[in-house]
Order: C-alpha cells, then structure tokens, then sequence
C-alpha cells in the first residue's frame, strides 16, 4: 500500500522524529511505499490566505471553503496545496505524527489540514463520514504527551486523550471520510528512561506489523441521518 505520513515536529533528533522513522523503516520493510510530509523541514505555510487561490470565484470576499470549491473545478489550488493533495489521494494510509501541543496538535499541522483538506474534494455537502471524499482510506494519528498515562486516561486529570483528540480523529480525519486506526501515544517520553523510550519505539515497531487487524474508531453513519442530518 501507499503511505503518507505527515510529520510535525521542530527538532530532527526528537522522539517523536524517532518514532515517525520507526514507522518509515518499519512499513517500507514490509514492501509498503512510504511518503514523508515533514511540515518543520519543508517550511510548510501553515496560514489559510487568499494566496492560496490562483483564480477568485469572487473577488470582493474571501469565503475561504467556496474559494476552495472554485479553485478545484479550475485546477488553480496553490501549487503547495495541490502537491499535498496528490500525496493524500496517492494515500492508502495516512499517518498524522506529531507531539501533544495544548490538549492537540500542533499549529503547522492544523494549517496543513485547513489549507489541504480542501472543500469540494475532501468534503461538502452531505460528502462526509463514511459519504466523505477520503473513504477508502485509513488514517492513524501518532503523538507523544508530556503528560503521564494515568492523566491522559478516563477518570484522570485531563480525560481520555482519544476523546480529547476528537476534533483531529472525528472532526477531521472520519469526517473526510477515513476509517480511523486506534492512535498510538509515547506518554511523558521526556522524562522516561532511555530504556523505557526505548521500549515505546519496540512496542510501536510490533503494533505496526500488525496495523491490518489494528481496532478502529466507530465513527457516525450518514444512513442514521436524515436529509437535514436529524438523527432517524
Ligand atoms: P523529546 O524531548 O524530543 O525527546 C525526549 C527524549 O527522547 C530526549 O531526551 C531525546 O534525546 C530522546 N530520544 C530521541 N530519540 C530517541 C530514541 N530513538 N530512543 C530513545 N530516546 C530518544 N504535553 C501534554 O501532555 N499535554 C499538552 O497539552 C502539551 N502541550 C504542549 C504545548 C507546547 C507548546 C509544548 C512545547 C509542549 C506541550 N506538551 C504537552 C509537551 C509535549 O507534548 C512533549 O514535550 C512532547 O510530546 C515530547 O515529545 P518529543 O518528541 O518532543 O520529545
């Protein structure tokens, strides 16, 4: 299979770059072709704009999603989100690799899926869950936290990490249509032993020889959705 990760993390020597090398080492051993979006190294402009338009459907107001439309009909999307694009449509698997920023991900990865995640491709209209633009595809989101396990879990301080990730997992990932994996998290890897980080790397190497029968997300039916998305 094709696989797109995209990679969101400032420092080359960081765990969480380790881990998004074990996955490229690990899947490409397997015969999968591995692409890499390293967002820090390529310089990634993370800010939805009107540059990012080579063609306006209206040219006194920028709505940024009809803009999106207009510029996929004439193939006039910037050429750094037109290149995105074609490594998501290449993409059988979609890995999201980035440390835990504020409850979520990152600011260049938020500004990659808002600028590449584009509307009239990736979604619109009732094109979304399991109608979305991407369905077909799977996605699997790979972080690291600052924070222990036991915080980051049901009951803990901060509650269930997936279920904080929602926006990401949910709201952007099945919503566009992708079967979502269950996520892969490295807790407190900066205060762990070196064994013991060496340890997330060995347990993530052995999930993702198994990533085929790997526990997905249950995400929303459009066919328990009436035409004004009421529950049936
Ligand atoms: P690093 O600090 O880069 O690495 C940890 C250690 O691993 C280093 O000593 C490194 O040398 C070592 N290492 C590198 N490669 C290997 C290898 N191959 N084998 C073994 N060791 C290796 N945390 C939360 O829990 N919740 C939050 O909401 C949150 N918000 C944050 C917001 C911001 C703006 C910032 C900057 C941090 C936040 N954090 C939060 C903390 C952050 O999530 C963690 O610091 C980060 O995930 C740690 O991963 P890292 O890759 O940066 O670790």
């Amino acid at each position: 299979m094709n696989v797109l990760i995209v990679h969101a993390h400032p420092e080359p020597q960081s765990f969480t770059n380790a881990l998004k090398d074990a996955a490229v080492a690990e899947l490409t051993a397997a015969g999968h072709e591995v692409v890499v979006s390293d967002l820090y190294a390529m310089n990634f402009n993370p800010v939805a704009s009107a540059a990012d338009f080579g063609s306006r459907g209206s040219e006194d107001y920028l709505n940024y999603a009809l803009e999106q439309r207009h510029n996929v009909k004439a193939n006039s999307l910037a050429p750094d989100i037109a290149a995105e694009l074609a490594k998501i449509k290449a993409a059988d698997l979609v890995l999201l690799s980035f440390p835990l920023y504020w409850f979520s991900m990152p600011a260049i990865l938020k500004g990659w899926i808002d600028r590449v995640f584009v509307s009239g491709i990736v979604y619109g209209g009732r094109r979304i869950y399991d109608q979305g633009g991407l369905s077909g595809k799977r996605a699997m989101v790979i972080a690291t936290t600052g924070g222990r396990d036991h915080m980051l879990s049901a009951g803990g301080i901060h509650g269930d990490l997936t279920e904080t990730l929602k926006p990401v997992l949910q709201g952007t990932l099945g919503y566009a249509g992708m079967t979502v994996l269950a996520p892969f998290y490295g807790y407190h890897v900066p205060y762990i032993s070196q064994e013991a980080r060496e340890a997330v790397l060995d347990d993530f190497r052995t999930q993702l020889r198994d990533i085929e029968k790997r526990e997905t997300l249950v995400m929303p039916s459009l066919a328990n959705f009436d035409a004004e998305m009421k529950p049936l």
